[in-house]
């Protein structure tokens, strides 16, 4: 008997709230690309584990939740609808912050682990 979800039913989780966020386009029609760029840190293993970039376009689902990638870890993961969403509204091109991951694991913790983000937002020019 397990009382963690399945990684399947996370996964559907997952893909059904990727698909209630929307389109990019749809969402935020002023914007042409989002970028994040990620820098991954573990508390356990040492500095900086992995960088990742994600490219958003109109056509791209606005989910920007972001999975922690330890497995340990449960009900973790970074949120960064709200970074880009304050950043549409104040019409910012760039902006920097890390997060600390929500999540906590029976060998882990809480607190194990962060990413340092860089989103960069392009608008269509003003005709
Ligand atoms: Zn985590």
């Amino acid at each position: 008997m397990s009382y963690r979800p399945s990684y399947r039913k996370m996964r559907e989780e997952r893909e059904n709230a990727r698909k209630a966020a929307g389109l990019v386009g749809e969402r935020y029609p002023s914007v042409t690309s989002i970028n994040l760029h990620l820098t991954y840190y573990h508390r356990l293993s040492g500095p900086t584990v992995m960088t990742r970039t994600m490219n958003f376009y109109a056509g791209t689902c606005a989910f920007f939740q972001i999975a922690c990638v330890q497995d340990d870890c449960s009900g973790g993961g970074y949120d960064l609808a709200a970074v880009v969403d304050n950043m549409v509204k104040a019409r910012l091109a760039t902006e920097k912050g890390r997060i600390g991951c929500r999540g906590s694991g029976k060998i882990l913790g809480s607190n194990h682990a962060a990413i340092a983000y860089k989103v960069t937002i392009e608008y269509q020019k003003p005709v």
